[in-house]
């Protein structure tokens, strides 16, 4: 049988000589240092929130083939974590903190003080969100209540997370998405309240552009469940109010963008030469691409009352959206709600057959179409 030799590329620094205490040393830090020459592996590692350790599990004296596990079940190598194994070799999913030059503290490792670390990979976490987003018990709690998890992260003003979770129907991340959730994240917070989805809780937005997605996606109140409603006045401001008419509204302050532009210059710079001058150097892009990220999940850090105006008002509320009947068009043969029907000649039609105006929301704002 062939052998192979494996050269460390570092090691573990912390407090624990001694093996015996294994959660002890997964709850304190440890550092692992590398070698010179494996430094330029750790470039751009804070991207991975979490990597795989595989160290040499130097102390062990190895070998078995089962033994005991420490509630007292007998099981074999491979279907434990036994330091006792034919090739001495721990692998450990810990959480990274900090990337310092060549060294890395990170949290979760159960190696003692001294191991040599084999390798570090970036931990490949999508099998975990795929199995834990069809877990029962998960789902069966976000069944009887969709918003929890929004909720907790708005009560813990995780705006991060928020805008994680929001980016998935957004798109792409900007500092407009960002002012959403973070407007949205105040005034939740300040009328202590939350959407059920069921119109006791109304959004009123004005402006149909990237700081709606983040007004949508924290107060739940959306274009699909009637809870929003579109003042077009082309104002970066939303309105939350209650049934009872109490509500907070907030609007960007004029200087915002200025704010924004000051607090991250070198996405300015670099917006200037790759959209505005078009140089579409590979280098150029990719740090472009990079400062625009730190840019929108920057902003997220900027003081509110820089970026913002907050009122309280009294609004006044529209009375819940009317459920509507279904009326076949004479004409398509497709229904329509029976407050959009035109009546011609006794005959209900829709306005496309009816060729009556009807209005249209784009990009550019509300606007009533004419058919032609
Ligand atoms: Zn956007
Ligand atoms: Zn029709």
């Amino acid at each position: 049988m062939e052998t192979y030799q494996i050269e460390p590329v570092g090691y573990v620094v912390n407090d624990f000589d001694d093996p015996g205490h294994r959660n002890k040393i997964k709850e304190s830090p440890s550092t692992i240092l590398l070698y010179d020459r494996f430094t330029e592996g750790l470039l751009n590692i804070e991207a991975c929130a979490f990597l795989d350790i595989v160290y040499y599990l130097h102390k062990s004296e190895g070998g078995q083939m089962s033994g005991r596990t420490p509630s007292g079940d007998v099981r074999g190598a491979f279907a434990s974590r036994s330091p006792a194994r034919p090739n001495p070799i721990g692998i450990t999913t810990v959480k990274l903190l900090v990337h310092d030059h060549n060294k890395l503290l990170v949290k979760g490792l159960d190696a003692i003080n001294g191991s040599p670390v084999i390798d570090i990979k970036c931990c490949d976490t999508s099998l975990f969100a795929a199995e834990m987003d069809s877990d029962p018990v998960h789902n069966s709690i976000l069944k009887s209540d969709p918003r929890i998890e929004i909720r907790n992260h708005i009560a813990g003003n995780r705006t991060e997370i928020l805008m994680l979770k929001a980016g998935q129907m957004h798109g792409h991340f900007c500092p407009g998405l960002a002012m959403g959730i973070m407007a949205a994240t105040w005034a939740m917070n300040e009328l202590s309240t939350d959407s059920d989805g069921m119109e006791d809780l109304l959004s009123i937005t004005e402006t149909n552009n990237c700081f709606s997605d983040g007004v949508q996606f924290v107060t739940g109140c959306s274009f699909g469940n009637n809870a929003l409603i579109f003042k077009d006045t082309g104002k970066t401001a939303f309105t939350l109010a209650k049934r009872d008419g109490n509500g907070i509204r907030i609007c960007s302050k004029p200087g915002s963008r200025k704010v924004i532009q000051e607090a991250f210059p070198d996405y300015q710079r670099l917006f200037e030469t790759v959209v505005a001058e078009q140089d579409h150097d590979p280098a150029l892009v990719a740090e472009y691409k990079k400062s625009s990220l730190e840019r929108a999940f920057g902003t997220l850090s900027l003081p509110l009352d820089k970026l913002f105006r907050m009122n309280r008002i009294q609004v006044d509320i529209p009375a819940y959206a009317p459920v509507h009947e279904s009326i076949v068009c004479s004409v398509c043969g497709e229904s329509v709600m029976d407050s959009r029907i035109v009546c011609q000649e006794n005959r209900p039609l829709c306005a496309d057959c009816a060729k009556t105006p009807y209005s249209i929301l784009t990009g550019d704002g509300i606007r009533i179409l004419s058919h032609t």
